[in-house]
């Protein structure tokens, strides 16, 4: 291989450290690459799946068992696998769950593509082939869903659980999982046409540590983590005007660099004054928009801070831009960049109130849109991985209320995926026909890892798993806990079709994509590209990897 690679030497069009890999040569650098980065996540995968500990380049730590976390943080330096990457992060944005499966399913394709390439079929047939099956297996998803309606509050919890599980917020997520669904609820809109938009925009996550758990709570409107900046400021209010400022009230500072020369104490005084004169206007514009309350997303001087405490305003600094965006939605108001601008237009009226046990701030509109979620854990890797888990049953369960279709999980839809597929197949004529087949294939995969990461005996499960599908069995799948095969639908393992649309659908596309490169021209070395590893010609496996290592 590297004997062919030398005789592509005079290739003059390309610079000295120019590498060039083709056909077949490029396909198998490319597969293994991709399969390199699924096999990196698939012990992850399910209520059984393992974690990963990511250390990062400044020694952070992250405990995750999330897929498009683990993938982001990995340092991964080849082209090919962030292809990959890109499908999790695609996954993760579009249904917010299911990276892992989309991951490892795009793998899967890849590995079976390679059998077939073996026996010399076209990666033009084994494209077109997994283009056909991944429409009709969309289409049956489709065909195999069950509508549930936004009130369903017991359906949606078992969807919140089921993506819960296996996750940090495990342990606690029948809790969780009521919390997540009543605040779903609770920003859900119904349109004229009868449809459910969630917005979300109206949801936040706040995240504290030192609790357990299970105290974490629903609260209406907004929680803002901050103190006051002058003990002597009052921090109750029933009908406050609260005022979102995005603007400094400090002294500003000279456009230019203007040297100050003070010659006489009478100047430097004249100079302080003026200072003290700019704070009191600032404050005095703020008194006269009418305002109670300041939220300030920058910082507030020493002596303004005094002179609003006089005036009986609270004023918080250096709240987060994210509050404050939250602050105008929960509000309905305007966050003002310019306090010159400053009119009693630009205040809202709203509660304010301070929780002195828990050192925070309760703010609340008149029409108490919003709501936040408060998160404890006990310490921070804990709290952070929770809240990554919370975060993907939000947008788990919000798919699931504005989409209104659920599946079985535990791969009891794969398993009749494969099944209908391998129906279809039939219908298909040539060399396509085959690649159908590795596509059912492939879409096992997910039983199979299931059972594995749970201990359990794979073939035998999925052989039990098949017959009861070709008995008619559309619903039955492996629930990790029993080791058994029932129906996971009722037994809670709920999932949304949504998301499994989209991974089945960017598995296919990734697996296409690699398959369709035939030619790697690379202005370095490829093989060592990717990091610090020793030279190995491309083929020969994950040359380009490298950077993969650092981090697992
Ligand atoms: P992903 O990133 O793909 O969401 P997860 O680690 O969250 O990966 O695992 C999701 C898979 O776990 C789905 O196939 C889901 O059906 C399955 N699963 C969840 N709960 C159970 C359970 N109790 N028994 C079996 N499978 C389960
Ligand atoms: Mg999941």
């Amino acid at each position: 291989m590297s004997q062919r690679m030398q005789q592509g030497q005079p290739m003059v069009i390309m610079g000295d450290d120019a590498q060039r890999v083709k056909d077949k040569d490029a396909q198998e650098y490319n597969i293994s690459a991709a399969r390199g980065v699924a096999e990196a996540v698939r012990s992850t995968l399910g209520p059984k799946g393992m974690d990963k500990m990511l250390v990062d380049s400044m020694g952070d730590v992250t405990i995750t068992n999330d897929g498009v976390t683990i993938l982001q943080t990995m340092d991964i330096d080849n082209p090919t696998a962030e292809m990959i990457v890109e499908v999790a992060e695609t996954q993760e944005d579009e249904a917010g769950d299911g990276t892992t499966s989309a991951v490892a399913i795009a793998g899967e394709l890849l590995k079976n593509a390679e059998d077939l390439l073996e026996q010399d079929i076209h990666p033009t047939a084994v494209i077109k082939g997994f283009n056909l099956a991944s429409e009709y297996a969309r289409e049956q998803v489709d065909e195999l869903a069950t509508e549930i309606d936004a009130e369903d509050t017991a359906t949606l919890k078992s969807v919140a659980e089921t993506s819960m599980t296996g996750k940090g917020a495990e342990l606690e997520k029948e809790v969780l999982a009521d919390l997540i669904v009543r605040a779903i609820q609770g920003v859900t809109v119904e349109a004229d046409d009868g449809s459910h938009v969630v917005d979300l925009a109206n949801l936040n996550i706040e995240t504290r540590t030192g609790r357990s758990a299970s105290e974490s709570r629903l609260v209406s409107g907004a929680v803002i983590d901050k103190d006051p900046v002058h003990d002597d400021m009052p921090t109750d209010f029933e009908d406050a005007n609260v005022l979102l400022l995005n603007d400094a009230i400090e002294v500003e500072e000279a456009d230019v660099d203007t040297a100050v020369n003070v010659e006489s104490p009478d100047q430097l005084q004249r100079f302080l004054d003026q200072e003290e004169e700019q704070l009191r206007e600032k404050v005095d514009q703020i008194v006269e928009s009418g305002a109670d309350v300041v939220f300030c997303q920058k910082g507030i001087d020493d002596l303004a801070q005094h002179y609003l405490a006089k005036e009986g305003i609270l004023a918080v600094r250096r709240t987060k831009k994210s509050d404050m965006t939250f602050l105008k939605n929960v509000l309905d108001s305007v966050i003002v960049t310019d306090i010159d601008s400053l009119s009693s237009e630009d205040v809202a009226p709203g509660t304010v109130q301070r929780d002195t046990a828990e050192e925070l701030f309760h703010v609340e509109g008149p029409d108490a849109h919003g709501a936040t979620l408060l998160l404890y854990g006990s310490t921070e890797h804990v709290v952070d991985e929770l809240e990554r888990g919370v975060n993907d049953a939000i947008d788990v369960v919000a798919t699931t209320v504005s989409d209104g279709r659920t599946l079985p999980g535990g791969g009891a839809i794969e398993v009749e995926l494969a099944r209908r597929l391998r129906d279809y197949a039939d219908s298909v004529s040539g060399r396509e026909q085959l690649a159908v087949e590795a596509f059912a294939d492939s879409l096992e995969l997910i039983p199979r890892v299931l059972a594995e990461n749970a201990g359990l005996d794979s073939i035998d499960l999925l052989v039990d798993l098949r017959a009861a599908h070709d008995a008619g069995d559309e619903n039955a799948g492996l629930n990790v806990f029993s080791g058994e095969v029932e129906d996971t639908f009722d037994a809670g393992v709920v999932e949304t079709a949504h998301a499994k649309e989209q991974a089945i659908a960017s598995a296919a596309e990734a697996a296409n994509l690699v398959l369709k490169i035939d030619d790697i021209i690379s202005a370095g070395d490829l093989s060592t590209s990717g990091g610090d590893d020793e030279g190995g010609a491309p083929g020969g496996g994950m040359g380009g990897m490298g950077g993969m290592g650092g981090a697992m």
